[in-house]
């Protein structure tokens, strides 16, 4: 059992930490503004006249003032400081763009999907279109039965194109989280040690708020009822306030429901209402790369 010696030490030092970053009065006056504009508060709040209908005396408009909030400029370089999609990949990653990508008839369709919805990414920004990029293995091998070819739901670029789309973002400077599951539900479950400077709600807001998520290879965890919960309220949250969410699956929309028994029809019928939904099987280019070193080398 803790001790109640231990609980007042971490709050007393909760206490003299706060109190030593906290500015006094005076030292508050003195500061100067990071930026000028809003000074500071992330928002500027402008006052227009109009005439409309809201106002009218004897049948005729009257002008008025209508006060509107926007976010500063400095809002958006402070959230993308935070927030850059491309923050924690490797040198080789940041080179995984469309420019870079080698183009071919079999994934020429899903490139163009990915490279278009950058282009009206203010449209979807409006709409909170998704995207689905999936390649699930059960349709392939039944393809693969039907058709006689080699037929593969991995290999095929899923986390490739989905880094591109990460880079074009970051390229743009709009905010935005990549994510794997393990980093999701590390960061909600980080929170529950007692030390931590974030609350769950913090966390959870964070990923309820922020315009563009992407989370790579999703369903590939052990689910928990606590997991399935947690994902389902990021997802549940961001359809309701139209946020941008980029997925990449093994699993197409119909075989969610076997894979999360408690959440998972729901979470399915999230993903078909919102996305735009992107089929990745065909050849497995890893193997393809393997093989072909293999010949040279023979
Ligand atoms: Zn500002």
């Amino acid at each position: 059992m803790e001790s109640m010696g231990d609980a007042m030490r971490v709050m007393l030092r909760k206490i003299e930490d706060w109190r030593t970053k906290t500015p006094s009065t005076t030292q508050q006056a003195a500061q100067t503004f990071g930026c000028v504009k809003c000074k500071d508060t992330g928002t500027i709040n402008t006052f227009r006249w109009v005439e409309d209908e809201d106002y009218t005396y004897k049948g005729q408009p009257v002008k008025h003032q209508v006060a509107h909030v926007e976010n500063c400029s400095c809002h958006f370089e402070k959230q993308l400081e935070k927030y850059n999609a491309a923050a924690g990949f490797s040198d080789k990653e940041r080179e995984h763009t469309f420019k870079n990508a080698v183009i071919d008839d079999e994934n020429r369709p899903n490139f163009e999907i990915a490279v278009d919805f950058i282009k009206a990414i203010d449209k979807h920004q409006q709409w909170g279109t998704w995207l689905y990029i999936y390649g699930d293995s059960v349709r392939a091998q039944n393809l693969a039965d039907k058709t006689g070819k080699e037929i593969s739901a991995y290999g095929t670029g899923k986390t490739y194109l989905m880094q591109c789309i990460a880079n074009a973002l970051t390229n743009r400077k709009l905010p935005a989280i990549y994510v794997n599951e393990e980093k999701l539900f590390g960061d909600i479950k980080s929170t529950y040690n007692r030390d931590s400077d974030e609350s769950e709600q913090d966390v959870l807001r964070r990923y309820y708020t922020i315009p563009i998520l992407l989370i790579d290879d999703l369903f590939s965890t052990q689910y928990t009822e606590w997991a399935e919960g947690k994902l389902f309220s990021i997802l549940d949250a961001r359809v309701n306030d139209k946020k941008i969410t980029i997925i990449t699956s093994n699993y197409a929309t119909g075989r969610i429901e076997k894979r999360l028994p408690v959440n998972g029809g729901k979470i399915a019928s999230r993903i078909m209402g919102q996305a735009q939904l992107v089929e990745m099987i065909g050849t497995d280019r890893r193997r393809t790369i393997q093989r072909m070193r293999k010949d040279e080398t023979a």
